[in-house]
């Protein structure tokens, strides 16, 4: 039965390739700002401003169009005056690869740049603004703004993949607003065309070339588990040397989301964290919060000398306190910490950083420094996973 309704989740996914629309996804822009003022700039090629299917003006390299809703509907401005005022308008680039930038004026917003088509509809009390986007444009987008900069094509081929994933389970996410995808990190952070320099987050010419090259040259791939189901592709900063399993933090079972010890992560830079706090704190906590009998000494002892060597769940077995609820309390780093006592305080030594689910970044960063390919790396850290076309899963399928 599960796999049936798999199959048929794919096939509602990639019944939309029949209309073209496969290869592009709507992401919803300015959602947070919620603007009733924009402007757009094309940066490469000329655009056509388009309403109800007919061409209302031809919209030059590095012109302005002012758009602005008024009484519900969207008027529209260039530098000669008045267009019109229109229901919705789609710009659509005249020649094949077309970039405009993005303004938003009213609220006050930093440009930015974005490629192929800009739908924009009136959104009741706000412009809303869609990004039709080529795929591998936007997985290239979502990619420059989660990883740092400068970490090679090799990673860039991880997150691509891990993005990609993401974006086609979670294809429905915002079906009531007329689009796929927000660009915000409540689906993935989009942060625009990925094909330039980016002064704001420091990606050279060269990197944000990479990060196109990586989405490009991994096109259409996906990783699906042992019931050809998308996976929950999640990852973290820094594991401190063990992954977690997934019920561990989130209460969710995934088969390949299993413990793995990581030998690649634990010199970097977010191995290792520290933290002391006052003894009666610490035991205070335990008692309050989680009914803890700090007056029995052995139960104190264990309490002010917890030790981890491999990852536990929980802090004590007995009580089943879970080490995720204490990290949360107390803002660690991690769940992966053992105590020892200094004087009156408790010394918290912690691994990593991050929930520990799924791929270690800074292990995946250590092993493609040792020549390891994205494709090792993600089989190392998503457990019995598969990496498929989804084109040759819509085959599979059929
Ligand atoms: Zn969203
Ligand atoms: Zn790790």
């Amino acid at each position: 039965m599960r796999t049936f309704l798999t199959a048929l989740l794919f096939i509602a996914i990639i019944g939309s390739d029949a209309q073209g629309r496969s290869s592009e996804v709507e992401i919803g822009l300015l959602t947070q700002a919620k603007p009733t003022k924009i402007i757009i700039t094309p940066l490469r090629g000329d655009y056509s401003v388009v309403s109800n299917d007919s061409v209302i003006y031809s919209l030059k390299n590095h012109d302005l169009l002012h758009i602005s809703l008024k009484d519900q509907k969207l008027e529209l401005r260039t530098l000669n005056g008045l267009l019109g005022t229109f229901l919705n308008v789609r710009l659509i680039p005249q020649g094949e690869d077309g970039a405009f930038k993005l303004k938003s004026v009213i609220p006050y917003g930093h440009a930015k740049s974005y490629d192929d088509i800009l739908n924009i509809n009136n959104g009741s009390k706000c412009l809303q603004v869609i990004n039709e986007v080529n795929i591998d444009k936007y997985v290239a987008g979502v990619v420059k703004s989660e990883v740092g900069t400068n970490e090679g094509l090799e990673l860039y081929k991880v997150h691509a993949i891990i993005c990609r994933t993401y974006a086609l389970s979670n294809f429905r996410k915002h079906e009531e607003e007329d689009y796929q995808l927000c660009d915000k990190v409540h689906c993935q952070a989009f942060a625009g065309s990925c094909d330039q320099a980016d002064p704001v987050t420091g990606l050279s010419y060269a990197a944000s070339n990479d990060i196109l090259k990586a989405a490009v040259q991994t096109a259409g791939l996906v990783l699906v588990d042992t019931t050809l189901e998308l996976i929950t592709a999640s990852f973290h900063s820094n594991c401190g040397g063990q992954t977690c399993n997934s019920e561990d933090v989130w209460m969710l079972s995934k088969i390949y989301l299993r413990s793995v010890k990581d030998p690649y992560c634990v010199q970097r830079k977010n191995a290792r964290w520290e933290r002391k706090v006052s003894q009666a704190k610490w035991l205070g906590y335990f008692e309050r919060v989680h009914g803890y009998k700090v007056s029995d000494e052995q139960s104190r002892e264990r309490a002010l000398n917890f030790t981890q060597t491999s990852r536990a769940p929980y802090f004590q077995n007995n009580q089943k306190i879970m080490l995720k609820d204490v990290r949360a309390d107390w803002r660690f780093r991690s769940t992966f910490f053992s105590t020892s006592v200094s004087g009156d305080q408790v010394v918290v030594q912690g691994r990593g950083f991050g929930h520990g689910v799924g791929l270690c970044q800074e292990g995946a960063m250590e092993m493609v420094l040792r020549g390891i390919g994205y494709k090792d790396i993600l089989n190392f850290y998503y457990t019995g996973v598969a990496l498929i076309d989804i084109a040759s899963l819509r085959f599979l399928l059929r």
